[in-house]
C-alpha cells in the first residue's frame, strides 16, 4: 500500500471550440497507505479527471502528484503502480475469465507458473474458481464487475482506483458488491481511491470522504465528520438531508455558545469563532428533531408520510419548510396534515456553519 499526494493540481481542458474548461481547480489531497478514500460530488465536478490524472490518462495543467515518495507526472500509466476498475468493466469479450485476469501479468512477461498461481489465488480470494472458463457474455453484470476487480487486484498495485464501478448494477447487487469491495480492500489493505456520485456508497465504503464541487474540494473528513460537522450548506445538503435554520449568538463560552433559535435558547458546540450578536446558520438533521408533547415549538403539518421504518413530516417553521423524521414511529405519534405538531431540536446535534 502506498501513500498518494496531490499538490496544487489543476486541469484545464480546451474544447474544439477553443473554450477552456477548468475541470479541476487547485486541489490538495494527502491519502495515507491503506486508506479507502471516496471522491464524492455531483456529475461534472471533476472526480474522474482527478482519478485519470493519478492513473496517467490525463496530464495535469499544473501541480504535482506523488505515489509513495515518487513524483509520477512523467511516468506512463503502466509505470505508476496503479490499477483501475471501470464502470463498464472493460473486459476482453473473446477471452475467458482466467485469461482476462492473467492478461496484465502476461504483458509483464512473468513466468507461466507464477501467472497461474497468482490468477488462481485471486479467483480463490473472490470465490470465482468455477467461472474461470466462462467468457464475459456468459456472466451477469455483477459477475463481470467482479472479474474486472479481480483483474485489477491480481496486479497487486500500490494504489487501486475505481471509477463508479457499481453504477451499471441494480440497487440490491450494488449493496452486495459494496460490502464485498470493502471486505476485500480490508483483507488486502491496498490504498484505494473510489469515485462515486452516490453518497450512501461513499459513506459505507470510506475511511475518508472528499466532497467535490466545480473542480474544488469542499471538505475532507470521515463519514461521521462530514455528516455531523459539514463545512458549509453545500456539504450539508449533499450528504443526507439538512434543515438550515437561522440563529443568533446569545452567549460566548469557553468551548460553546448559547444560541437563540426563534426565541428558544440552545447550548451548542463551538465550530468556528463567532461573536455576541452574530447571525449564524445552523444545520439540523431531520432525525435530530424530537417530537414530544413538551416540545418548544408548535408548527402546522404540511406533509405527513408513513415510510415504515420512519415517519416523515414537513412543517411550516416560521414561514419555511422544516423536515422532521421520526424513527420507529408508533401510531400515537402520527399527526395529520393541517394539525399541529410539537417538537424540540436536539441541542447535541446542532452544528453551526
Ligand atoms: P465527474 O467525473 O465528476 O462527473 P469529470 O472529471 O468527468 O467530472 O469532468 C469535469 C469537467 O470537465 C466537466 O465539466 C466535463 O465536461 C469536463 N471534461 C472532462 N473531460 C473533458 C475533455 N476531455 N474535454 C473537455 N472537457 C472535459
Ligand atoms: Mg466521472
Amino acid at each position: 500500500a502506498k501513500r498518494v499526494k496531490f499538490e496544487n493540481i489543476s486541469k484545464v481542458f480546451v474544447t474544439d471550440k477553443n473554450r477552456q474548461v477548468k475541470a479541476v481547480n487547485n486541489i490538495n489531497l494527502d491519502i495515507q497507505p491503506g486508506e479507502f478514500v471516496c471522491l464524492l460530488g455531483p456529475s461534472g465536478c471533476g472526480k474522474t479527471t482527478t482519478l485519470r490524472m493519478l492513473a496517467g490518462f490525463e496530464v495535469p495543467t499544473d501541480g504535482h502528484i506523488f505515489i509513495g515518495d515518487e513524483n509520477i507526472e512523467r511516468l506512463t500509466p503502466d509505470k505508476r503502480d496503479t490499477a483501475m476498475v471501470f464502470q463498464n468493466y472493460a473486459l476482453f469479450p473473446h477471452m475467458n475469465v482466467f485469461d482476462n485476469i492473467a492478461y496484465g501479468l502476461k504483458l509483464q512477461k512473468l513466468p507461466k507458473e507464477e501467472v497461474e498461481a497468482r490468477v488462481e489465488k485471486i479467483l480463490h480470494l473472490m470465490k470465482m474458481e468455477e467461472f474461470a472458463e466462462r467468457v464475459p457474455s456468459q456472466m451477469s453484470g455483477g459477475q463481470q464487475q467482479r472479474v474486472s476487480l479481480a483483474r485489477a487486484l491480481v496486479m497487486e498495485p500500490g494504489v487501486l482506483l475505481f471509477d463508479e464501478p457499481l453504477s451499471n448494477l441494480d440497487a440490491k447487487l450494488r449493496l452486495h458488491m459494496r460490502d464485498e469491495i470493502r471486505k476485500l480492500q480490508q483483507e488486502v489493505g491496498i490504498t484505494s481511491i473510489y469515485v462515486t456520485h452516490d453518497q450512501s456508497e461513499a459513506m459505507g465504503l470510506s475511511d475518508k470522504v472528499v466532497i467535490m464541487k466545480d473542480g474544488v474540494i469542499e471538505q475532507v473528513g470521515s463519514p461521521t465528520e462530514i455528516y455531523q460537522k459539514p463545512a458549509n450548506s453545500f456539504v450539508a445538503n449533499f450528504i443526507g438531508r439538512a434543515n438550515i435554520l437561522e440563529a443568533v449568538i446569545k452567549e460566548v463560552g469557553e468551548d460553546g455558545y448559547t444560541i437563540d433559535v426563534h426565541g428558544v435558547p440552545y447550548s451548542v458546540e463551538k465550530s468556528k469563532e463567532y461573536q455576541l450578536g452574530d447571525k449564524v446558520e445552523i444545520v439540523v438533521r431531520p432525525e435530530a428533531i424530537e417530537v414530544s408533547e413538551e416540545g418548544n415549538f408548535t408548527a402546522k403539518v404540511g406533509k405527513s408520510m408513513f415510510m415504515g421504518a420512519h415517519h416523515e413530516y414537513e412543517v411550516n417553521f416560521f414561514g419555511k419548510p422544516l423536515e422532521i423524521s421520526l424513527n420507529n414511529p408508533k401510531n400515537k405519534s402520527m399527526v395529520a396534515v393541517d394539525e399541529s405538531l410539537r417538537f424540540s431540536l436536539d441541542a447535541a446535534s446542532i452544528h453551526i456553519l
